[in-house]
């Protein structure tokens, strides 16, 4: 069925109240795309709340001859989920746990539902679904069968087909039907189709035999071997699993459960040769482990560049190996050691040991720590991404990434295609499953060249060729979309491939459902379906922000965009911090991704003129809460807080602000005189009415109260030691202590001139922010107070024009005013400089303040000085801790027998700070720490007060955050370093937190 555009169909599809219903450009955009190197736009998106609403949404597409393809997490790197037709999404609401038997280890799910969602469900009952893929964070049970997926412990528990065991379908003809095992009563796919595929299984069964290849790790084509008859167990189920959407829809999904895994114990085999480790896989398996994973030498190196991972790699690596083979038991405890030393013994048996060198190089490292098999696991899952952090125009293209051979010809095949890789002037990583003979390895290549497109072509045709020649699969567990499909001939012969489209004609002759898949296919290097294809020009755009560390236009900013390759990790919804705006609304649109790729098709004039300052980019970024997350968690280094700059910068040029973002936004020019009038502004959440009135004119939500003017200001040039403010300010359950007033100590009083530090070690100066200084002054006395009991100099540094206070600039960043943050980044700068050129370390209060001197105001200013002064910034906590560390802090600490519960800021986490900050707490005696495992608590700076979002602030702070706090004993400390972060607390729980530098100085005066 040709694709074409029907006008009635969306008024129709949402006539009849079918869920979201989006054939906007900009949806279509972000559903254009899954994690292969594809592009094809679709006609429109349907996400069903129910298996109804999607059985109708199907019905209407029939009636109107459109294709319909489902999807789930779109993590598909064949092509499976992009095609012109209407996207299905399943994800977002047909996700439900639908019966659990624990006792006959079997569950009912719905196709939406996540992997890892599944398992956390499970886990009471001491079960798993045990098809451990790489992408379970994100990737659905029916993305799963659709692509018949596999997981690093296939050699126990086989692939998702050995574990399905029913599964309910509505066929193309809008019969429901379940597929099952022959034997089950419920049964009952229509007899003249049974009839059909049974006999064309038969009919083949000599040529199956021939064909397919016998390698555990063989996924594609269509299943006609489970239905040969004569063979045991038949199930119908199991021709639909790696059928990739495109002989029925799945609507529930039968699966068998595992028990969970024990202790297992884990091997680092270390190899001097590659070769000689790929040869050493088919001796290992003999063992019985359940896994055996890969892991090369450029990995190990980028892996070993990747903050996260460095500690995990530097744990278990000994010198320098060309390979690491992880080998995996799952055995009782005795079982476990005594093959990890037949292990031992089998390497050396292979001539290998730690004092020979070259190939014969290596030796077994045991890991049996759970804590650090778990860290070895995050690497190894994360391979890909690892390899797809490079940053230049060539990425690591997936296309010959799939292939399984036989254990035996490993070794001679990894050797001849890294010989055709370099024939062809490229190189390629090798990583993943060596125990079943399927090892990625993904070329690297610029597919907007020509010559790479032909290196494609050439690559692909010899390593297909040398797999058939070995007997193994081209599809290993990826799939074949549209990649591999082209070369299902060769693989299976032209008899086989007229079965396969038989079998697709048999159930779907209308060619409703993902057309182009497995059987007629287009050429897998058909640039007209790619990502970059022909007609792929990003526009020239200026940029604020030093995108230089990539390529292409914008500075680089193109390059930046482009780093997104799908891979969908920002869809976990538990674990992490990333994405907090998807983890509430579940939409494509409110997650990393989806916003990479809509800026990228809007950069690159695909989604018409203008596109990048338009109200749907603008919806588009909308809930990105600038958190920073994904900075540090997206594999692929996607930094979405920064992205958000340019386009409200773009925005911003072309449209002005509001009202609601000016006051926001110019909030550091005029607080000095607001906190004069801060009798007046504070009546706005005390005169009834005031709140909606604000609300109705600027935006402020009138369901939240905004942070309270204080008319004693923190004023630098009355920089004082001043521990009386810290009563009192606490209110219900803060835990906090109620201490004595009395006059500062003069020693204690601070300077504000840049020349009469205490000697270059004890100087400091302390960054008095916006939002502490006129909403919370407390925090600033407080760490002034704990700095000087510390023996520390405290500065406060002073604008030369003697005006207003210093400001970071960030209120205008995120709304983008670029220039005038960047006249207030200058501003603040100048005035540091004196104690920059010195080396005095810069130590801030509010993280989002201070992590701009590291991260915004460099990358805006690109001046020397502004490197200097990120190198000496420091949050509070990353000082002290810096400090105790080098054995200089003397700060002298009552034990405070309380319990705090900790939030940490997302930036705090972003710049991996959460253990600085939980170690400054612990100086404190007594004091029991404990971190709430909290993403975003939803205020992020003005986010939370807007009318237009609040509700999404309050699910954010749902999530976890408020939760937590309201369980908190009475008498426990919440402690949380962020103005907002602390307001969100107050409103959602009604409890007051405090900064850890108040904690401090409750233990100094306690
Ligand atoms: C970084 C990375 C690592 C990966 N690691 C692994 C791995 O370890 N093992 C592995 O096997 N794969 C892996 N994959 C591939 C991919 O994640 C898996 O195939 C995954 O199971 C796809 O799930 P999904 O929900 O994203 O499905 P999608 O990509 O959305 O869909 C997959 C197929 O299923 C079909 N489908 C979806 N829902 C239905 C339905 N209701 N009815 C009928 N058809 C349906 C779709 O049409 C499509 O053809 C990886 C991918 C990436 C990007
Ligand atoms: S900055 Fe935070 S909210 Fe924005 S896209 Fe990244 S993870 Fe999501």
């Amino acid at each position: 069925m040709p694709a074409r555009l029907v006008p009635g169909l969306e008024r129709r599809l949402k006539a009849e109240g079918l869920g979201d219903v989006r054939f906007d450009a900009f949806t279509r955009g972000r559903y254009s795309t899954d994690a292969s190197h594809y592009q094809i736009m679709p006609l429109g998106v349907v996400t069903p709340r129910t298996i109804e609403e999607a059985d109708r949404a199907i019905a209407i597409c029939r009636a109107e001859g459109i294709a319909v393809t489902p999807r789930g997490g779109g993590t598909s790197q064949a092509g499976q989920t992009v095609n012109q037709s209407v996207i299905l999404d399943c994800s977002p609401h047909l996700n439900r746990v639908v019966a659990v038997d624990a006792a006959a280890r079997r569950c009912i799910v719905e196709p939406g539902i996540v992997l890892d969602e599944l398992n956390r469900t499970l886990k009471p009952s001491g079960l798993w679904f045990p098809v451990d893929i790489s992408t379970a964070s994100r990737a659905t049970i029916g993305g799963m069968v659709g692509n018949n997926s596999c997981g690093a412990r296939s050699l126990r528990y086989g692939n998702t087909r050995e574990n399905v065991i029913a599964i309910d379908a509505m066929l193309a003809d809008g019969t429901a039907a379940h597929f099952g095992a022959l034997d089950d009563p419920k049964t009952n796919v229509p007899e003249s189709l049974r009839r059909d595929l049974f006999a064309i299984a038969a009919r083949e069964a000599a040529e199956i035999e021939r064909r397919f290849p016998t390698v555990q790790r063989r996924v594609g084509g269509y299943n006609l071997d489970a239905i040969v008859p004569g063979k045991n167990d038949i199930n119908l189920a199991h021709l639909l699993v790696g059928s990739e959407g495109t002989l029925a829809f799945s609507t529930r999904i039968e699966l068998k459960l595992s028990p969970l895994l024990g202790r297992r114990a884990v091997a680092a085999c270390h190899f001097g040769s590659f070769h000689v480790a790929m040869a050493a896989a088919q001796h290992i398996v003999k063992l019985n482990p359940i896994a055996v994973e890969l892991i090369d030498r450029t990995m190990l190196g980028l892996a070993r560049d990747i903050a996260m991972f460095k500690p995990t790699v530097d744990a278990f690596l000994r010198g320098d190996p060309e390979a690491i083979l992880f080998v995996e038991f799952a055995e009782d405890d005795a079982e476990n050691l005594r093959r990890l030393k037949a292990l031992d013994e089998l390497i050396g048996d292979l001539g290998l040991s730690w004092d020979k060198s070259g190939a014969q190089w290596g030796g077994v490292v045991e890991v049996l720590d759970p804590k650090l098999q778990a860290a070895i696991t995050e690497v190894r899952t994360a391979g890909l991404n690892i390899m797809m952090s490079m940053k230049e125009a060539g990425k690591p293209i997936s296309f010959v990434e799939d292939c399984a051979v036989p254990l035996e010809h490993l070794a001679d095949y990894t050797a001849r295609l890294t010989e055709v890789f370099e024939r062809n002037g490229t190189r390629g990583t090798w990583y993943a499953h060596a125990a079943v003979g399927c090892l990625h390895v993904r070329p690297v290549l610029n597919l907007r060249l020509d010559k790479d497109v032909r290196a494609m072509r050439a690559i692909a045709e010899e390593a297909f060729a040398m797999v058939r020649e070995y007997k193994g699969s081209h599809s290993g567990e990826h799939g074949d979309g549209i990649v591999r499909s082209e070369f299902h001939e060769k693989m299976f012969g032209a008899e086989l491939v007229h079965a396969f489209e038989e079998v697709k004609d048999r159930f779907d002759p209308q060619v409703l459902f993902n057309p182009g898949k497995i059987v007629r296919a287009p050429n897998f290097d058909d640039r007209t379906n790619f990502r970059y294809g022909p007609g792929y020009r990003p526009d020239d755009i200026a940029t604020a922000l030093d995108w230089s560390a990539y390529t292409g236009t914008g500075g680089g900013f193109q390059g930046a965009v482009e780093m997104c390759n799908n891979n969908g990790a920002c869809r976990a919804r538990k674990g992490g911090v990333m994405c907090p705006s998807y983890r509430v609304t579940g939409d494509e649109r409110d997650v990393t991704r989806g916003r990479a790729n809509t800026l990228r098709l809007a950069i690159t004039g695909q989604l018409g003129p203008d596109a990048l300052t338009s109200d749907d980019m603008a919806e588009t970024m909308k809930l990105c809460v600038s958190c920073k997350a994904c900075r540090r968690e997206c594999p692929t280094g996607v930094d979405m807080a920064r992205m958000k700059i340019e386009v409200l910068r773009a925005r911003a040029e072309t449209r002005g602000l509001s009202l609601h973002d000016r006051l926001v936004g110019y909030l550091p020019h005029y607080a000095p005189y607001a906190a004069r009038l801060s009798w007046l502004l504070n009546l706005r959440d005390v005169v009834p009415g005031a709140a909606r009135l604000s609300e109705a004119i600027a935006g402020f939500s009138a369901r939240r109260t905004l942070p309270k003017w204080r008319a004693d200001w923190f004023r630098d040039d009355a920089a004082r030691f001043s521990l009386p403010r810290l009563q009192g300010r606490v209110g219900r359950g803060s835990g906090a202590a109620a201490l004595d007033d009395g006059p500062p100590p003069d020693e204690l009083r601070s300077s504000t001139s840049p020349a009469s530090g205490r000697g270059e070690q004890r100087e400091l100066v302390l960054f008095a922010d916006t939002f502490n200084r006129y909403f919370e002054r407390e925090t600033i006395d407080a760490a002034q107070a704990v700095l000087r009991a510390a023996g520390y100099g405290v500065q406060f540094a002073t604008p030369a024009d003697g005006g207003r206070p210093l400001c970071c600039g960030r209120t205008f960043l995120s709304v983008g005013k670029v220039a005038e943050a960047r006249q207030e980044a200058e501003r603040t700068l100048a005035a540091l400089a004196p104690y920059a050129e010195r080396g005095v370390p810069l130590v801030g209060l509010e993280p989002s303040c201070l992590f701009s001197f590291r991260d915004e105001i460099p990358s805006l200013l690109r001046t020397d000085l502004a490197r200097k002064v990120a190198g000496n910034a420091l949050l509070f906590e990353e000082f002290l801790a810096r400090e105790k560390a080098a054995g200089r802090l003397s700060l002298k600490l009552a034990p405070l027998k309380k319990r705090a519960l900790l939030h940490g800021h997302c930036h705090q986490k972003s710049f991996d700070t959460m253990s600085a900050v939980e170690a400054t707490l612990k100086l404190i005696p007594n004091l029991e720490v404990e971190t709430i495992e909290s993403s975003c608590c939803g205020m992020a700076g003005s986010f939370g007060y807007h009318a237009d979002t609040i509700e999404v602030s309050r699910a954010m702070g749902e999530l976890s955050l408020l939760p937590a706090v309201r369980q908190a004993p009475d008498d426990a400390l919440i402690v949380a370093d962020g103005t907002s972060c602390r307001h969100q607390i107050h409103d959602g729980a009604g409890r007051d937190a405090i900064h850890v530098a108040r904690v401090l100085a409750m233990a100094l005066s306690a």
